[in-house]
């Protein structure tokens, strides 16, 4: 018999009812009512409260790193909790700066900014741009040689194979991100930006992956990047994202300021200087547990092995399953205290065969069609990586508060989904 759900996989204050879940003093069964199916639920107050934690853990100019899950709401949160928020392309820095994020609290990045992308984050005064190729500090040089100013950093790469999935993994000497420390390509590059005029290093930058469950990894990039920036001026040390989560039972994860302890000491063993600013760009580690997802079950299909039970949402709404083979568990929203002795493999509703939400998922005895189904972390990389493939609608999104939900993203409707038609 499979226990109950793990309540440290649900939002900081949630409470498991006979009948109901309640997230931020809200019912999700209401929730669920008033706003439909699949529905992303967000507390707020977790939200608030990491992103606290990561300003109080690191040094001024900690960023979100909002392709997480970005929107005008979620960027306002970030900035107001005393984050930086870290974008990546155009769109995320329309988004930011029409939310009222001021430039000066953004951070510019990307593999292949476009001319465009470069000018405009320059323009607006972004608070760094991170430099991640020999193309770029060529358009750089134009861009000041004209007159513009720029504060950034240099993205190396280490040279650390980060314990996790391959897609996930930027550290290696093999990839696309940033400049080889072992090449020379990244004192190249430092030396190329530090001979313009108008243009301020102001340190270096590495990011090794993404869901990274332990801490070593960190602490031996700390150590390559204190050895590599030794006789440099630098006044700031990047160390970037990754920090993983706990998504099923008896996973552990460190917690952010348990990382940024890590990343002190090994700092400090290695060297660098206190009066270094040490920052980071969590993504997943600030959103990823503070929502989940509600769905309404529909056709429950028993076949030989076992049984499928289809939800109304599905690959569109949480492609990681697909992308990295990742792991989720369910509740019934309506028996959160029962124990789950019933396998079934979740569904979504798309024409895929791969469109799982969870292989093997736990559910009470009685689960069946038409009860309402969460999957718990589902914060980051869910709504943000959500497609409209098979023309579904993407889901609303709701934060929650103090007993008071507010729609942060209405729901698409099908004329959304047609306003592009020529
Ligand atoms: C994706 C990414 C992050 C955030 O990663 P998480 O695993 O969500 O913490 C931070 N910095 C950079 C450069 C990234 O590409």
């Amino acid at each position: 018999m499979a226990e109950p759900i793990d309540v440290s996989l649900l939002p900081d204050a949630t409470t498991l009812l006979e009948d109901d879940v309640v997230v931020g003093g809200v019912s999700l069964r209401e929730l669920a009512q008033t706003h439909g199916t699949p529905l992303f639920v967000y507390d707020e107050a977790t939200l608030r409260a990491r992103c606290a934690e990561a300003a109080g853990a690191f040094d001024d100019g900690i960023a979100f790193a909002s392709k997480a899950f970005l929107c005008g709401a979620m960027a306002r949160v970030a900035v107001q909790e005393g984050l930086c928020l870290d974008v990546a392309t155009g769109g995320e820095l329309d988004l930011a700066l029409r939310a009222g994020v001021p430039a000066s609290r953004i951070i510019m990045h990307g593999n292949n900014k476009s001319a465009t992308e470069l000018a405009t984050a320059i323009e607006v005064g972004v608070h760094r741009v991170v430099v991640d190729n020999f193309d770029e500090i060529g358009r750089i040089g134009e861009l000041v040689g004209a007159g513009a100013r720029l504060d950034c950093l240099v993205r190396i790469t280490p040279g650390v194979e980060a314990h996790t999935h391959e897609f996930i993994r930027t550290g290696q000497e093999d990839s696309k991100f940033g400049f080889s420390v072992a090449a020379g390509d990244a004192r190249r590059a430092i030396e190329a930006l530090s001979s313009l005029h108008g243009v301020r290093v102001h340190g270096v930058h590495s990011h090794i992956g993404s869901q990274i469950l332990e801490l070593d990894g960190f602490r031996e990039t700390m150590a390559i990047v204190a050895d590599f920036t030794r006789d440099d001026d630098f006044d700031e040390l990047c160390v970037g994202g990754g920090l993983g989560v706990a998504y099923v039972a008896g996973e552990r994860a460190p917690t952010i300021t348990q990382w940024a302890q890590a990343l002190r000491a090994s700092a400090a063993a290695h060297g660098v200087d206190p009066g270094v600013r040490l920052t980071a760009e969590p993504g997943r580690a600030i959103v990823a547990q503070a929502a989940l997802t509600l769905y309404r079950t529909g056709t429950r299909k028993r076949v030989v092995q076992r049984t499928y039970l289809a939800v109304d949402g599905g690959m569109s709404d949480n492609p990681r399953p697909v992308l990295y083979g990742s792991g989720y568990e369910a509740f019934d929203v309506a028996r959160p205290l029962e124990p789950r002795p019933q396998a079934v493999r979740l569904v979504g509703k798309h024409c895929e065969s791969g469109d799982v939400i969870i292989d093997e998922a736990w559910l009470p005895e009685s689960t069946g069609s038409g009860d309402l189904v969460a999957t718990p972390v589902t914060g980051a990389y869910g709504y943000a990586m959500a497609s409209n493939y098979n023309r579904v609608p993407r889901p609303a999104v709701v934060f929650v508060r103090d007993g008071a939900p507010r729609v942060v993203l209405r729901r698409e409707t099908f004329e959304d989904l047609v306003r592009l038609e020529a």
